[in-house]
């Protein structure tokens, strides 16, 4: 066995994987989390929907909060990135961007979704001050008032539809819809305005959105503008170790209840395991799979 052998490892310190942490550290693992916190989609979101906080609470705090949690039951945090995971003789190995190796019982992946951004001007400026990449969290945020949605799929439509609900006027941009007759059908019965063959170009506003700049030349007034690209998970490093993917989206590893992947000692927990991309789906499963790994490598190391 190598000398500075982990209980469990965890790859992402978002919510998933700072709850993993807590849960895996309270059953007296030995455990280990790689990740930096401002790369968590969480970091600069005002959260208004999760369980027990009434007020709008920053991301950023829950970060700070949960990390310090963790650290109570002894959690060890390393900021890198990890570039290499391999799983051999039952053992995860692991190897930081600044070529630290090192090896675990069980691993965790929570390393979450990368969301496609616009790459529009005035874009990255605005994120979480107008710009977001999520109608499920944010769209209670602009009740009454009126909003963009951009993209050409069915992520987009089905957003948009959502966005009638709470907002005065909802449009869609897009370069050429790419949705079934059903969804096609639910937009034409709608109060959705549809801005069809042209794209943002720019994002408008000093402290917050504005409006949104076409290409077209055309300048829409709106106070939030949603980015509904679907989303690329961070499966590089999940797909070197042989997990299965969701079948149907191809972009989220598939689990089990107990949050296990198809690999003995592999689990998945947060929005890398599926929508909805919420905190509290985060956490629940990041507590599942803390549980779940380190009674594991309790088992492991008393056979
Ligand atoms: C603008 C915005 C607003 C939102 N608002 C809400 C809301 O109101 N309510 C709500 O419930 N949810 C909201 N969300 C969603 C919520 O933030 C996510 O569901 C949640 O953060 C997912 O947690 P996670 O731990 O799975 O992933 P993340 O929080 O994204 O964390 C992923 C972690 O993995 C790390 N990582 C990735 N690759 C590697 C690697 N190779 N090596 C090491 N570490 C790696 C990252 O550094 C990061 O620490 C919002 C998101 C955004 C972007």
């Amino acid at each position: 066995m190598p000398k500075d052998l982990y209980d469990v490892a965890i790859i992402g310190c978002g919510p998933a994987g700072l709850q993993a942490a807590i849960h895996a550290g309270s059953k007296k693992a030995k455990v280990i989390a790689f990740g930096k916190a401002y790369k968590s989609s969480l970091y600069k979101a005002h959260i208004a929907n999760f369980c027990c906080h009434e007020k709008v609470v920053l991301g950023k705090d829950i970060l700070e909060t949960g990390r310090k949690q963790a650290e109570s039951f002894d959690a060890l945090f390393l900021e890198e990135d990890i570039i290499e995971t391999t799983n051999e003789n039952n053992l995860f190995s692991l190897k930081t961007e600044s070529g630290k190796n090192f090896t675990s019982r069980t691993l965790i992946l929570s390393m979450g979704v990368a969301r496609k951004k616009l790459g529009a001007k005035g874009e990255k400026g605005l994120v979480g001050r107008g710009v977001s990449y999520c109608v499920d969290c944010d769209a209670n945020f602009y009740k009454g008032l009126d909003v963009a949605v951009v993209g050409n799929e069915s992520a987009a439509a089905t957003g948009a539809v959502t966005l009638l609900s709470y907002a005065k006027t909802v449009y869609l941009i897009c370069r050429k819809l790419m949705i079934t007759d059903t969804l096609h059908g639910q937009l034409k019965n709608s109060q959705v305005k549809i801005i069809q063959n042209t794209w943002v170009k720019e994002v408008i506003g000093t402290n917050e959105v504005e409006g949104v700049l076409l290409k077209n030349g055309e300048m829409v007034k709106v106070n939030g503008i949603f980015v509904e690209l679907g989303a690329k998970g961070a499966m590089e490093l999940a797909a070197n170790l042989g997990v299965v993917f969701d079948a149907e989206t191809l972009n989220c590893i598939e689990t089990n209840k107990k949050q296990e992947t198809n690999i003995p000692g592999l689990y998945a927990a947060g929005d890398i395991s599926g929508r909805p991309w919420q905190i509290a789906k985060a956490v629940g499963e990041g507590c599942v799979a803390g549980i779940q790994a380190a009674e594991y490598a309790k088992k492991f190391a008393n056979s």
